[in-house]
C-alpha cells in the first residue's frame, strides 16, 4: 500500500474565513493534489473540529472549521484523519460529534476520537486492494478532551509515564500493517524528547509498522520507521523565522506486510491558508534541515527526481 502522510491540518480561524470566500479546492495547489492523489490512502492529522455548533473552550487558541472544509479533504483524496489532538474538542462534544458526522458523510474514516472511550481507542481499519491498514490515534495532550466511558472525546495517554496496555493492544491488532499516529510533545521544538523516543521504541516492539507523530509544527528526524514529527500541512499560523514552520513535507510510505519498504517525502510551502509544493531556496532549506535532523539518528537521505528518499541506516 502506498500511503501519503501529512501532519497538522488546521482548517479553522483564517482558513475557515478563506473557505467562506473561496471554493474548498482553493486551499491546495493543483500540483500538490495530483501528487497526493497518487497514493492509495492519504492520512493526516485534523487539528480542529468541523461543525457550526458549540462554544469555544477556555483556552488561547480554539479551532473550528465549517462543513465545507471536509470538501478540501475529499479533494486531496484523504481517506482517514486522526483526531487525537489538543483541538478536536475545542468547541465541545456536540461539535466533536458533528465532526464525526461530516467525516462519515464524506466517506472519510477517523481514528483517535469517538463517542465514548472504547470508540476513541479503536483503530480505524482501511482496506485498499485487499491490504488492510490499522490506524491508531493517540494524544498525550489535552487531557481535558479525553473520552470517558459515556463521554465523547479523544484517545488520551500520558506517554511520559510509558505506553499503556490499551495502546499496545491496539497496535498489536490483526492487520497487514499498523500506523500509530501520536500527537505528542511540545510545540515548536526541532527534535523529539527522550520520552517520545522511548514510547516510539515501545510501539515498534508492540508491532507498529510505522509511527508518524505530530504536534511540534515542524518536522523532525526519522529513525527506525519512526517519523517523530511530520510537521504541519495547512494552517494560518504565525511563522517562526528560525524553525520555519511554513516549510513542510508530505511523506509517502510504501507498506508491505508488517514492513516499511520505502519512505520518501516531497517538500511543501505553507502559505497563509494555502499549501503548495516548495521550490528553489525553500526546497533546498527543507532538504538541508531534513538531512541534518535525520543524521542525528544515523539515518541518511538521498534525492531522487526532486523527492527526498529516506534511507535506513
Ligand atoms: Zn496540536
Amino acid at each position: 500500500m502506498r500511503l501519503a502522510l501529512a501532519g497538522d491540518t488546521m482548517l479553522g480561524r483564517s482558513v475557515a474565513e478563506t473557505l467562506g470566500r473561496r471554493p474548498p479546492e482553493a486551499l491546495v495547489d493543483p500540483e500538490l493534489v495530483e501528487i497526493a492523489r497518487d497514493a492509495d490512502l492519504f492520512v493526516l492529522n485534523l487539528e480542529c473540529c468541523i461543525s457550526e455548533r458549540g462554544t469555544p473552550a477556555a483556552k488561547t487558541f480554539t479551532f473550528r472549521a465549517p462543513p465545507a472544509a471536509v470538501e478540501t479533504l475529499v479533494h486531496l483524496g484523504v481517506g482517514c484523519v486522526t483526531l487525537a489532538n489538543n483541538h478536536a474538542g475545542d468547541y465541545g462534544t456536540d461539535a466533536l460529534l458533528d465532526t464525526f458526522h461530516h467525516l462519515h458523510a464524506a466517506g472519510i474514516a477517523w481514528a483517535g476520537a469517538g463517542a465514548n472511550l472504547e470508540e476513541a481507542r479503536k483503530p480505524a481499519l482501511l482496506e485498499r486492494d485487499g491490504f488492510r491498514l490499522a490506524v491508531v490515534g493517540v494524544a498525550d495532550h489535552a487531557r481535558e478532551f479525553a473520552a470517558e466511558d459515556e463521554r465523547p472525546g479523544i484517545a488520551y495517554a500520558d506517554l511520559e509515564q510509558g505506553v499503556p496496555d490499551w495502546l499496545e493492544d491496539a497496535t498489536r491488532r490483526e492487520s497487514d500493517a499498523t500506523l500509530v499516529a501520536p500527537h505528542w510533545g511540545p510545540n515548536m521544538t526541532s527534535a523529539p524528547l527522550p520520552y517520545m523516543r522511548a514510547a516510539a521504541r515501545r510501539l515498534r516492539e508492540a508491532g507498529a509498522t510505522l509511527v508518524a507523530g505530530h504536534s511540534a509544527h515542524v518536522f523532525h528526524g526519522i529513525e527506525d520507521s519512526v517519523l517523530y514529527d511530520v510537521g504541519d500541512f495547512l494552517d494560518d499560523y504565525a511563522i517562526d523565522p528560525l524553525l520555519r514552520n511554513d516549510l513542510g513535507l508530505l511523506f509517502f510510505a510504501e507498506l508491505g506486510r508488517g514492513e516499511l519498504r520505502r519512505l520518501e517525502a516531497v517538500p511543501l510551502k505553507l502559505e497563509y491558508t494555502r499549501t503548495r509544493l516548495a521550490g528553489g531556496e525553500d526546497a533546498a532549506w527543507i532538504r538541508r534541515r531534513l538531512r541534518d535532523a535525520c543524521a542525528a539518528f544515523g539515518t541518511e537521505l538521498r534525492e531522487d527526481g526532486g523527492r527526498l528518499v529516506i534511507v535506513s541506516s
